[in-house]
């Protein structure tokens, strides 16, 4: 099983992957019977789209059985919004995850002293997982100290993926054209395991859709 947490590949419309949705995207699936599994939230970049009407609409489809978790959402520094408005736009998501009790998949580019900061003072307790990581381990210890889970790309760094907790990796395509299964085989290589060891999709499973 080779479970895609994070993908925009759009032909990704089966339950081995959380499509990833903008708000305009969310609003043609979510009116026709399309079957998937999908996160939508408002990324950083297009933070400065944030409406209160199409936050409504967010919280409308997280009622939807299609809807697995809120994202990606988070904070970037290269984003034209200032980054007390992205603090604003994410503290929003972080509530509704919380209240509906859905992970929250987050995109986070140097704001990451920003980001442990919430997730110490909110002490949420629903899963954050940090998709795409290429951190450091040092930075990666202390996300995983924090208590989140981190989800591995394309790219990442080697010595990251080794100190991850095999219960806390999560394993995503993002925008490669690499397939999800060619992913898990370099990640498996780097932590010396078969990619079965992984078992990023089971482990999804039994925590996010088991009781869906
Ligand atoms: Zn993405």
């Amino acid at each position: 099983m080779f479970f895609d947490i994070h993908t925009h590949n759009p032909s990704q419309l089966g339950f081995k992957a959380i499509r990833s949705l903008s708000i305009e995207e969310a609003e043609k699936i979510f009116s026709t019977s399309a079957l998937g599994l999908f996160s939508v939230g408002f990324h950083p970049w297009y933070a400065s789209k944030f409406s209160i009407e199409s936050f409504g609409n967010l919280e409308k489809w997280t009622s939807d059985n299609r809807f697995i978790a809120i994202g990606e959402c988070g904070l970037d520094k290269n984003s034209d919004t200032p980054i007390e408005q992205q603090l604003e736009i994410f503290k929003m998501q972080i509530t509704l995850s919380e209240k509906i009790e859905k992970p929250l998949i987050i995109h986070c580019v140097g704001c990451f002293n920003e980001l442990l900061d919430l997730k110490k003072t909110l002490n949420p307790s629903q899963l954050w997982i940090i998709h795409g990581f290429r951190g450091k381990p040092g930075l990666a210890t202390q996300a995983l100290k924090a208590g989140c889970a981190l989800s591995f790309g394309e790219y990442f760094n080697s010595e990251s993926v080794r100190v991850t907790p095999i219960e806390r990796l999560y394993v995503e395509t993002d925008e490669s054209e690499l397939p999800i299964e060619q992913i898990y085989r370099t990640i498996a290589e780097v932590r010396g395991c078969n990619p079965n060891d992984l078992y990023a999709g089971e482990k999804f499973y039994n925590r996010f859709l088991s009781n869906n």
